[in-house]
């Protein structure tokens, strides 16, 4: 018999405690003998009486276990903590407002009985998404997948099952800062994708802001690609590269050859193509500082080198 865990990340989800547990019971039910389950709740610093519900329903059933945070520290840093405590042969992750559609369970784990690692969830378009939240998504996605070396796939969520090789592999990450589909993402392993339609929110608001959405995708850039510390440093190419023509330009013709149009320049415009080339060169110094901070910080974050699947070697 195998289990399974579900992780559930819970801010503020009082109402949707209960009717996700039976919808999940209902569920393992059908799948009869092969399967057990436990769940792992993790209250994220909830406000409201997801906390008093998690711990009336842990001690009505002893396959619940629930982790309550002193605060609020994000969806990301919740599904870590299901991660790093979850016994399972294989967990899945699922949001607790009923929007990722739990009947499809069996399919994910049929794919993962097939041999893929990673099962994705792949959201098809959201009945209720704001114009903003489409857009910023779009924006998002290709934003990422210019800048990242590991393709994202759009739409991709954090309705995830992962085998208990991702998850010993999951637990090596020591980066606070992180976005946890991306660094699922980023491990490989043999994925497989399932397609859904989001249902409505059953009770509450989405947590997540625009504000909170826009700092997640900043902290997605920055976790995922150097580029954007980069930019400092392109930009003054681009800029010490232009000036310095420019400069030239004025320099040659205006003193040396006498042309028409270099002439007309004055010597404050000089003067300002001067200041512009040496801005240039700022940018670029600071582009090679943040060379060696990215050094570091790949240092620092002590990301694995290499992810393995199986192994045999004489040694071990
Ligand atoms: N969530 C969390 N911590 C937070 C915000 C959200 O654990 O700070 C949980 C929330 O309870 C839900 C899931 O993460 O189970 C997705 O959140 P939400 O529905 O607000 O986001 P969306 O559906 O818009 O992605
Ligand atoms: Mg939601």
């Amino acid at each position: 018999m195998k289990t399974i865990s579900i992780i559930i990340p819970a801010h503020n989800e009082a109402k949707n405690i209960h009717p996700l547990y039976e919808k999940l019971e209902k569920i393992f039910q059908t799948l009869g003998e092969k399967y057990t389950h436990e769940i792992i709740f993790i209250n994220d610093g909830s406000t409201d009486e997801t906390g008093a519900e998690i711990e009336k329903l842990a001690t009505e059933d002893s396959d619940i276990q629930f982790i309550d945070f002193s605060r609020n520290f994000g969806k990301e840093v919740a599904t870590t903590a299901g991660l790093n405590n979850c016994s399972g042969d294989a967990c899945i992750m699922i949001d607790a407002d009923l929007q990722h559609p739990a009947e499809l369970i069996p399919k994910f784990l049929e794919k993962w009985e097939q041999g893929f690692e990673v099962v994705v969830g792949v959201r098809g378009k959201s009945k209720n998404a704001s114009l903003l939240k489409t857009i910023g998504s779009k924006l998002f996605y290709t934003i990422l997948n210019t800048i990242t070396e590991s393709p994202v796939i759009p739409n991709s969520t954090d309705f995830r099952l992962l085998d208990r090789v991702v998850i010993d592999e999951f637990n090596r990450f020591t980066e606070t800062n992180r976005m946890t589909r991306g660094l699922i993402d980023w491990l490989g392993f043999r994925r497989a994708y399932i397609n859904f339609e989001a249902n409505e929110r059953l009770h509450g608001d989405a947590s997540y802001g625009l504000w909170k959405l826009v700092r997640l995708a900043m902290n997605s850039f920055v976790s995922l690609s150097f580029v954007p510390l980069k930019l400092a440093g392109y930009l003054g190419l681009i800029i010490t590269l232009l000036s310095g023509l420019s400069g030239f330009y004025v320099l040659v013709g205006k003193y040396l050859l006498h042309w028409e149009f270099a002439s007309t320049f004055s010597d404050s415009e000089s003067l300002a193509i001067l200041i512009i080339f040496l801005v240039g060169i700022l940018l670029i110094s600071i582009g090679l500082i943040s060379l060696y901070i990215a050094n570091i910080h790949i240092e620092v974050i002590k990301r694995p080198m290499y992810v393995v699947r199986k192994k045999k070697l004489r040694n071990s």
